[in-house]
């Protein structure tokens, strides 16, 4: 018989009831206990939804209380000296251990009264998805212990409920893959020996708790893997495939491509692969894998909102399984953690909308029923669902909601003119020069100033019908008039308006598209206690008015400084929302880009001269196979570009992209042909300015010279320093003086001061270079 399993499944709880707790426990308003015992409440609903959908197998070591590769970390004692003092009277790590680590340590939160302030872990993109992990620290001499019970006491827990459990682990490669060897330059693997007694302890102690099967995540097999990290997977499974256990080795996010043979040659019973991500690669493996071994296809996708089509899905299982009979699991692609948590909670959702849709729970319920179907294909409770897929798919076809013949004819019009400014960088900037008449070094803001206290209230007042639209109106002006009146008393060159309006870079423009939905409880974790709650893409998007001109005008009208217009791109704004599955990404980034285009073009005719498009998303939509890059960055390009192109020669493009690694998409960055860069460099001494030097980018550059996640005031002179390195590598008149990124998670104390040294630091290098 075929069985129904998941890899992982959301643990921040339908009421994010994870995240209130975690953060009542910081703040000191909940005791331990109580926080672990909201812990095993949400383990405890989590197996048994998960159960009750008809899953077989459930998945055990997916609740983490911060991140699955810090829990990790914890359990075989990679715990960086710094957090000693977190540690109890026996040595082992504690939970303040595992917060320092995610947080930082402060002598009045974890470690007690003696404890100095330590920083906490770098967090980072788990994969290509918007989670983050912490990435774990090795030295040089690491030593690897068995020091964190967690995943033991929740097998215990799960079986003391009466449930089938499969722990769920991740493997020894990608765990040294994701981390970082700090202090002697080391090669990481070289620790991979000493890793694995540990290993096979835990392998061990899950036979002895009655354990059949383990779930060993190793996602790196879907990327472009070194030689000796190749061959090191074939000597790690080698010695652990004596352990008592049946092992499951997880692959997602992408194909196997060139590690297939060696997946399908690891010494373990069985293995998993995404046919969602990667859906030709289901053929290869079922010609490659030994049918002896279990076959876990991910046929549900654990990455979007939409309903599963079960038809052509199960068609696909029904061929696996002419080959592998019993031997084959049915599973949503990866990790259900990345779906909101339950649909069913959604009671303001158009039905329509909502009857294509299915959250983690919900595609609980596919993958039963593609078990079911593969298992008893004529019962009456299958072919009762397998109609009603059919209806929804019909249904979702033709709807007029969707498809948008206007919309339609736009894509299809579009010509090669249309994303191509009409003149040259090197001819166009003379214009834009003469008419801005900005001094050297021109010193301007990201976009975003503090989102106080009071901004939000108005904003939840106007939401809840408490504040009319009148009284918000005036609120967010008069928010506009206190930012203007600041940047004119520090002397900034290029105004901003502020973004009080904004409550999110996307989700405030995707409100006023039409092709968006919005949920209530449609969070999705991004790290610790934070979560995100992306808009979906259901239909071809249009703009059915100006999203931003009444407030840039209005800020414009202030002063007699450059007002730049503030927009988010259409590469991060598909990016951070939920996509459609029925047309590609290429097509809802051109949508999105034609109506930012139509919006940067009425922002020019009502006088704005500068206008800044925003791609905060634009690397991390970077494919995780390089041989997929080039198609990426071809779609990416054009829709900026086509988003940039309908203005006139004299008005300036800007766009923002805040973080610091662009060698690799380095001569994509310069086919945007944006006038203006502005980018995170503070943090890299200005070190990723030599990209741009190597290459030769030839627009203007502002390299962000001081860090915006730090409420540190940095001075002048650091500034300036900052800044002659910059020189250094671009030519002086092509260099703008700003900060890293946006100021809105700031207080104004600090960015006013910040600012004023910005300003005096652009002073100093007008008067050197004169
Ligand atoms: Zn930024």
């Amino acid at each position: 018989m075929a069985l129904a399993h998941t890899l992982g499944f959301p643990r921040i709880g339908a009421d994010r009831e994870l995240k209130k707790a975690l953060e009542a426990y910081w703040k000191g308003d909940l005791d331990q206990d109580a926080l672990k015992s909201v812990g095993r409440q949400l383990r405890a609903n989590h197996w048994q939804v998960q159960q009750d959908a008809g899953i077989d197998l459930l998945p055990v070591g997916d609740f983490a209380w911060y991140d699955q590769v810090l829990t990790h970390s914890l359990t075989f004692g990679v715990v960086p000296e710094r957090f000693d003092s977190t540690r109890n009277e026996r040595g082992l790590p504690t939970l303040d251990t595992l917060f320092a680590m995610a947080r930082g340590a402060t002598a009045s939160c974890c470690g007690g009264e003696h404890a100095t302030a330590q920083y906490a872990q770098e967090l980072t993109k788990w994969f290509d998805t918007n989670y983050h992990y912490l990435v774990p620290e090795f030295s040089v001499d690491q030593q690897f212990k068995l020091s964190w019970e967690q995943l033991f006491d929740e097998v215990d827990e799960a079986k003391a409920l009466g449930h089938n459990v499969k722990p769920v682990i991740i493997g020894p490669l990608t765990y040294l893959w994701l981390g970082k060897a700090k202090g002697d330059d080391f090669d990481k693997l070289d620790l991979l020996e000493r890793l694995l007694p540990v290993y096979n302890e835990i392998l061990g102690r899950l036979a002895g708790q009655g354990v059949e099967w383990v779930q060993i995540d190793e996602p790196i097999l879907t990327l472009d893997l070194p030689q000796d990290w190749k061959n090191a997977f074939e000597r790690a499974y080698h010695i652990l495939q004596y352990s008592p256990l049946k092992k499951l080795v997880a692959t997602y996010f992408s194909g196997l491509q060139d590690n297939l043979g060696l997946a399908v040659g690891l010494p373990v019973q069985g293995l998993h692969i995404d046919a969602v991500r990667a859906p030709d690669q289901l053929l290869h493996v079922l010609d490659r894998l030994p049918t002896y071994k279990t076959l876990s296809v991910g046929l549900v996708n654990g990455r979007n909102v939409w309903r599963c089509e079960l038809e052509p899905v199960l068609a696909q299982l029904q061929f696996a399984q002419e080959r592998f009979g019993d031997n084959l699991w049915v599973s949503s692609s990866c990790s259900l953690l990345h779906s909101p948590v339950d649909l069913e909670r959604e009671d303001k959702l158009d039905p329509e909308l909502k009857s294509w849709l299915a959250f983690a729970v919900q595609k609980c319920g596919e993958i039963s029923v593609l078990r079911d179907a593969l298992n008893d294909p004529q019962s009456p409770k299958v072919q009762a669902a397998l109609a009603e897929s059919r209806a929804v798919q019909a249904s979702r076809a033709e709807s007029p909601r969707i498809h948008k013949a206007e919309v339609q004819a736009r894509i299809n019009a579009i010509g090669a003119a249309d994303s191509q400014r009409h003149t040259p960088f090197a001819e166009r900037i003379e214009q834009q020069r003469a008419r801005l008449k900005l001094p050297a070094f021109p010193t301007t803001t990201i976009g975003s100033f503090p989102q106080t206290a009071s901004i939000r209230l108005a904003r939840q007042a106007f939401k809840q019908g408490k504040l009319s639209a009148n009284d918000y109106t005036d609120a967010m002006h008069s928010e506009i008039r206190h930012a203007v009146q600041v940047q004119e008393r520090l002397g900034l060159d290029v105004l901003v308006h502020g973004e009080a309006e904004r409550n999110d870079m996307v989700e405030y423009f995707a409100e006023q598209l039409d092709g968006y939905a919005f949920t209530r409880f449609g969070w999705v974790q991004s790290y610790g206690s934070r979560c995100v709650k992306p808009a979906i893409i259901y239909g071809d998007l249009s703009r059915p008015a100006a999203m931003t001109v009444d407030w840039i005008t209005y800020a414009q009208g202030l002063t007699d400084k450059v007002m730049k217009g503030m927009l988010t791109g259409p590469v991060t704004m598909l990016m951070w929302s939920f996509p459609r599955e029925d047309v590609s990404r290429k097509i809802q980034a051109q949508q999105l880009a034609l109506a930012l285009r139509d919006e940067v073009l009425d922002l020019e005719a009502a006088g704005i001269k500068i206008v800044q498009i925003d791609e905060a998303a634009f690397r991390e939509g970077l494919p995780l196979r390089q041989a997929q890059w080039q198609e990426y960055l071809d779609w990416a390009v054009e829709a900026f570009r086509l988003t940039a192109s309908g203005v006139r020669d004299e008005t300036q493009i800007h766009t923002h992209m805040c973080y610091s690694e662009f060698n690799d998409v380095i001569k994509a960055i310069a086919a945007m042909d944006a006038d203006v860069i502005t980018i995170e460099t503070s943090r890299s001494d200005m070190e990723l300015l030599e990209a741009f030097k190597a290459f030769d980018y030839p627009n203007d550059i502002g390299p962000g010279v001081y860090d915006i996640h730090s409420p540190r005031v940095p001075d002048t002179a650091e500034m300036v320093k900052l800044m002659t390195k910059a020189v250094k590598r671009i030519p002086a008149q092509r260099l703008w003086v700003n900060p890293d990124c946006g100021l809105k998670t700031r207080a104004w104390p600090e960015t006013e001061a910040a600012l004023v040294n910005m300003v005096a630091a652009a002073r100093q290098l007008r008067s050197q270079l004169a």
